[in-house]
């Protein structure tokens, strides 16, 4: 098992983001929750807290404004950051279609779920360069695989697909700095975006995520898992 390290959760308030934390936290590590919302988060950490070291601090992954105050609480606190956990996501535009979306949707769309995890990214690795340590596990969606396109939510696969190959580029960059970065997609998971009839619960969607994040093997980087194991995309 890893020693403690400092981990932050985009989106922690609630979903898969709420159990990785929780997971991250059973695991030992210290866990900034986050949430756009603080009394959503506020709530969020009066349950967690006991399960361990919790932090907390108001995150918006759009708003460049609001990575940069927790970049500066961040440094200010710890000086360094381990694990990023890209998780926070919105518009799964079931209901929608590449020829009639719309395209200022679609761009909200990718602010939140490709642009977030980027700007946190660029924010976040030369501190982990610094510090020759770090892990950033980005959530991504089988909708974001190539073979999995034919069905509809046009922005949101778009926004997945372009993490994966974000995912890609970072993982070469950081290449022999100890640094990891991996998409992980949790599967179809119950919660107000995967709804009531997915079979898998918060915790088993976190499970692959809190994997990705404490990963030893460093011929692990730039992948896209499922269930702990590489898939196609
Ligand atoms: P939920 O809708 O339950 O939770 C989404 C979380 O993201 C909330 O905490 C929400 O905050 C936060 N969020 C949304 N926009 C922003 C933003 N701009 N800045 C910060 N936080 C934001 O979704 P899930 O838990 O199901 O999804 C988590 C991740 O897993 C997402 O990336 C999703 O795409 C991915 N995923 C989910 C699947 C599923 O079946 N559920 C399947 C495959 C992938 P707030 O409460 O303020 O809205």
């Amino acid at each position: 098992m890893m020693y403690q390290k400092i981990a932050l959760v985009t989106g922690s308030n609630r979903g898969i983001g709420f159990a990785v934390a929780k997971g991250l936290l059973l695991k030992g590590h210290k866990v900034i929750i986050t949430s756009r919302q603080e009394k959503d988060g506020r709530k969020a950490v009066k349950y967690l807290s006991v399960f361990g070291d919790v932090d907390y601090h108001t995150l918006d992954v759009s708003d460049e404004q609001s990575i940069l105050k927790i970049k500066d609480y961040i440094e200010k606190e710890y000086s360094q950051l381990d694990i990023l956990v890209n998780n926070a996501g919105t518009n799964y535009d079931t209901w929608q279609t590449a020829l009639n979306a719309d395209l200022k949707e679609v761009h909200g769309t990718l602010e939140t779920n490709l642009f977030g995890p980027w700007k946190l990214a660029q924010t976040f690795i030369p501190m982990m360069k610094k510090s020759k340590f770090g892990r950033i596990v980005n959530v991504s969606s089988g909708s974001g695989a190539m073979n999995e396109m034919s069905a509809g939510t046009p922005g949101y696969s778009i926004s997945k697909a372009a993490l994966n190959v974000l995912t890609i580029k970072l993982a070469h960059e950081v290449n022999g700095n100890d640094i990891l970065v991996n998409s992980v997609c949790p599967g179809w998971v119950k919660t107000d975006m995967g709804g009531a009839n997915a079979p898998r619960t918060p915790e088993e969607g976190a499970e692959t995520i809190i994997w990705a994040a404490e990963l030893e093997d460093a011929s692990l980087n730039g992948k896209f898992f499922r269930d702990k194991k590489v898939i196609e995309w």
